[in-house]
């Protein structure tokens, strides 16, 4: 029988968003890059563009695994950069801030400034399993600092005050209520 003429099937897991418990979970260390680990992170670079982002944490998607993914190619046309960050954790942080307006796929259409260490020094694993190091700045800092923080159980709404948090997460516990009646 010929091969039906559709695309190759995506892998999109569903993304859990604000009340959801899950996102306050701190994740598991990667012990072994498997064929799972692998199959996770193409799964959420699938999710993650198709929503679309440019950072997605693991527990986003319900797997309480210290997996990051990210894309910062900006405009559209411009070819992918899709990076992975397993296990990775800030080794440093610049006393200098940078303040950048943040969102998050678990908490969408909100956004914030957010104040974060201005450079980070970040060390992780790279899907072949092998420590790498990045000075990050820029960008990069701001969401690979969004992203660790996910895996930690935070969210970047817990770095606004807390009048703006509360309202927040009222708002999408009202809509989560709303979705369940
Ligand atoms: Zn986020």
């Amino acid at each position: 029988m010929a091969r039906p003429l559709t695309s190759p099937p995506l892998a999109l897991r569903e993304i859990i968003i604000l009340p959801d418990k899950r996102l306050r979970l701190v994740s598991e260390p990667v012990k072994k890059i498997t064929a799972d680990i692998r199959k996770l992170v193409d799964d959420m670079f699938e999710t993650m563009y198709d929503a679309p982002g440019i950072g997605l944490a693991a527990i986003q998607v319900g797997t309480p695994k210290r997996v990051v993914t990210m894309d910062l190619a900006k405009k559209e046309g411009e070819p992918k950069n899709p990076q992975v960050f397993i296990n990775p954790e800030i080794l440093w942080a610049s006393a200098e801030t940078a303040t950048y307006e943040e969102g998050c796929l678990s908490i969408p259409e909100y956004y914030s400034d957010v104040e974060r260490p201005a450079q980070v020094k970040v060390r992780y694993l790279d899907l072949e399993g092998t420590t790498r190091e990045v000075d990050a700045n820029g960008l990069l800092a701001t969401c690979l600092q969004h992203e660790i923080d996910h895996i930690n159980g935070v969210l970047f709404i817990d770095h606004i005050s807390k009048l703006k948090r509360d309202r927040v997460i009222k708002k999408f516990s009202k809509a989560a209520k709303r979705t369940v009646e």
